[in-house]
């Protein structure tokens, strides 16, 4: 092969599978995504769901034409089995039966994969281009509709005995009554994730029609970042749901800088969005840490990286990692 073929083939393809698109970009040595394209997902079952994401690859790498990439990465909800490379299951997209995605990808277009779940792959972005650089000791919080994060120890993500570490979600951080789908009691999942966070105002406005959450839930167009901002305008619903969230979390994040001492925290997913939050949850932590975890851990940060590219940046670097390339 002469020099200028081998570097035109220097590509990989980075896929992202989300709830509601499929994210397909080539990227380089690097990691940087080009030419991403979305492509909606096919969540009605779980036959649809993984033809969806084989036609989506298959029609991108025929608009991109040659030469083919060197490999694939690809980014998933729910739990993955890396080294079989299959796909076990997810909650919000229905897959009920493990899928053998890697072998799947294999047998239709030649080309080695790399699986991950989603948060992991966005832990492998931050070691690639965000805060997580710096540090080989981090972890990546991701807050949306549920609460995951991605541990990285000694510049290697924790994956655990099944890739399942990192389940902060279902860390019991608060001693209500209120039972997570885990079917324990005080998980922080659904109290301090967007979609527990939902679920409380739709339950709270049931029997307080006067909250200023009631037109929101209404017109379906509620978020946590409402609650926070009709928190801070003083109704005392929202106040009462943000109270808790924030309380939930701060709790989650002493007990996980205590048990891993990592040097940074990076948040997300978009729930923490305000400075006032990040700035109290930053305060807590600090004042209520083991004192060398506290000492050892030099920042609460929000992501920098772009939400909509971390995936695939993630899910490129898996794929450069699996080829040894990196
Ligand atoms: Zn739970």
């Amino acid at each position: 092969l002469s020099q200028g073929n081998e570097s035109s083939r220097d590509y990989v393809l980075g896929v992202d599978v989300g709830g509601t698109n499929i994210h397909i970009g080539k990227a380089n040595r690097d990691c940087v995504p080009l030419k991403v394209k979305r492509y909606a997902t096919d969540a009605r079952n779980q036959e649809a769901l993984i033809a969806g994401i084989m036609g989506s690859m298959e029609r991108y790498l025929a608009e991109a034409g040659p030469p083919a990439p060197r490999a694939v990465g690809m980014g998933l909800v729910g739990h993955v089995s890396v080294a079989e490379g299959v796909w076990e299951n997810a909650i919000n997209i229905s897959v009920t039966r493990p899928v053998p995605l890697c072998a799947t990808i294999r047998a239709k277009f030649g080309l080695p994969a790399y699986i991950d779940n989603d948060v992991n792959m966005a832990a492998l972005a931050e070691m690639t281009f965000g805060a997580g650089k710096s540090h080989a000791d981090f972890a990546y919080i991701n807050i949306g509709t549920g609460i995951s994060a991605g541990l990285v120890s000694n510049g290697k993500i924790v994956t655990g005995a099944s890739n399942y570490a990192g389940e902060l979600g279902h860390m019991v951080c608060d001693g209500e009554e209120h039972v997570c789908k885990c079917g324990r009691k005080g998980c922080l999942e659904p109290l301090a994730s967007g979609g527990g966070m939902i679920e409380m105002a739709k339950k709270a406005v049931q029997s307080a029609r006067d909250s200023s959450l009631a037109r929101y839930v209404q017109d379906g167009s509620l978020h946590a970042g409402t609650i926070f901002r009709e928190a801070e305008k003083g109704d005392p619903i929202a106040g009462s749901i943000a109270e808790k969230a924030m309380s939930a979390l701060e709790n989650a994040v002493v007990n996980l800088v205590n048990l891993m001492n990592p040097s940074l925290v990076v948040f997300g997913g978009g729930a923490i969005e305000k400075d006032f939050i990040l700035n109290r949850l930053t305060d807590f932590v600090y004042q209520n840490a083991l004192p060398v975890a506290a000492k050892g851990l030099q920042g609460i940060r929000i992501s920098a990286l772009d939400p909509s590219l971390v995936g695939l940046i993630g899910a490129s670097r898996a794929a450069w990692d699996g080829l040894g390339m990196t």
